[in-house]
């Protein structure tokens, strides 16, 4: 164990084998399982590394909870539904949706409810139990898909999985707030002799220490993840966050459903994001391996291509304006009306200019989603040919109406 214990396994690789890819590199630092950043640390909220829309606000994750009972209306009110979430680091995005669920019980009466949580760490997800039951979780037997299953605070069954293949098929609403950035990223940097890939090595002339290089010639990754059009000098691609919203789109095309999906990032415009958080500050991200939470830019224009063909998708949209269209305004309101101490109205506003102001998350986070190609667009008239109902918009895309 210790701090030091990932860097010298890395090194012993490197030895051993020669460089890595970053994406190998990462994939090492933020989840093997004994020594990765969210294994071991997975410092969310004020007194960690990285503070996350959820834990500045409450009314953020029931804006969300909004977001889906609208779309669960929208779509005829089916009389299931799962809620499936990505990465839910400490529980706090999910409570504050199940407290709307519950709050809505009403609306949501002969709908039967269940959540499925998707979390490789163990330590997140005990805070995740600890959060959403109050402990009272139980390991689930060998041969189900779950590894871990309770009850919520107002009774609604929660499992746990390592992959989303794991999660049962059926009617499901998917989110994923700050996942993305987290998975393993290959790095290219163009050069005079073509593309080359980014590549993680030893510093031969300090021991212990880690530096970039970039590999002789091309690479697997160059041939197959650069685009003969591109113009950037330096590209990211995320292979992985491919694969995952693939998997997406492909459920909610077979069951139906919606996904959410809220990060920071770019529309295939933005070149080195790669970085590093530790306490709240930036942190070199070759160093100390495992102590610090690494991250880059969730590329939209490319979870568009891998998702399009089987859904249509919307945004990416700026969190301020999606936010806006949920309507943060009038909930700030309220809460600033109903709360009595200067404090706690001074907290409010400053919450809300945390996630609102383009100086800080209005601007840089978006949001994303994935919807069933009928939800937008009436199938064929020809067969049908007596007037249809119009499709209602969806929220926060545009604004919300709520009949
Ligand atoms: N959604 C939360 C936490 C974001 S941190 C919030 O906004 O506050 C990223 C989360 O993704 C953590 O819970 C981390 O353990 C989890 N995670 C990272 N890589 C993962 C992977 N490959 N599979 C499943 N979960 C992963």
């Amino acid at each position: 164990g210790g701090d030091g214990a990932l860097l010298r396994h890395l090194c012993r690789k490197l030895r051993a084998s020669g460089p890595v890819t970053v994406a190998e590199y990462m994939r090492e630092a933020l989840t093997n399982p004994a020594q990765g950043y969210y294994t071991r640390r997975g410092g969310i909220g004020e007194s960690g590394d990285f503070i996350t829309s959820p834990e500045i606000s409450q009314v953020f994750g029931e804006l969300i909870g909004i977001w889906y009972i609208s779309e669960w209306m929208a779509m005829g009110k089916p009389n299931t539904f799962q809620l499936v979430e990505l990465g839910p680091g400490t529980g706090t995005l999910t409570e504050d949706i199940l407290r709307v669920f519950n709050q809505l019980s009403s609306v949501l009466s002969k709908c039967d409810v269940s959540v499925h949580l998707v979390e490789v760490s163990p330590k997140l997800s005990e805070n995740q139990a600890q959060m959403l039951t109050g402990g009272k979780v139980q390991p689930s037997p060998r041969d189900e898909s779950a590894y871990m299953k309770g009850i919520s605070k107002t009774g609604i069954p929660i499992f746990w999985y390592r992959d989303i293949q794991d999660v049962p098929s059926g009617y499901s609403f998917y989110l994923a707030h700050e996942f993305f950035d987290a998975l393993p990223i290959h790095k290219f940097q163009r050069t005079e002799k073509g593309w080359r890939e980014v590549l993680v090595d030893i510093d031969p002339e300090v021991p212990d220490q880690l530096r970039f290089v970039l590999s002789p010639s091309s690479t697997p990754a160059t041939e197959n993840f650069i685009q003969p059009e591109e113009t950037r000098d330096h590209v990211e691609v995320c292979p992985e966050a491919g694969v995952i919203i693939q998997r997406l789109a492909c459920r909610i095309e077979k069951d139906g459903g919606a996904a959410l999906v809220a990060d920071y990032g770019h529309d295939g415009t933005k070149t080195d994001t790669f970085r590093g958080f530790r306490n709240h500050k930036l942190h070199d991200v070759l160093s100390a391996p495992g102590t610090a939470d690494l991250t880059a830019d969730v590329d939209f224009s490319y979870l568009r291509k891998m998702a399009q063909e089987r859904t249509t998708t919307l945004g990416p949209i700026k969190q301020r304006e999606f936010l806006k269209n949920m309507g943060i305004d009038l909930r700030l309101q309220v809460l600033l009306q109903n709360s009595r101490d200067a404090a706690t109205r001074e907290q409010l506003l400053h919450s809300y200019d945390m996630l609102m102001n383009p100086e800080n998350m209005g601007d840089c986070f978006n949001f994303f989603a994935l919807l069933p190609h009928h939800r937008l667009v009436h199938p064929d008239k020809k067969d049908k040919p007596e007037v249809k109902s119009p499709l209602p918009p969806v929220a926060g895309f545009n604004e919300l109406l709520l009949k």
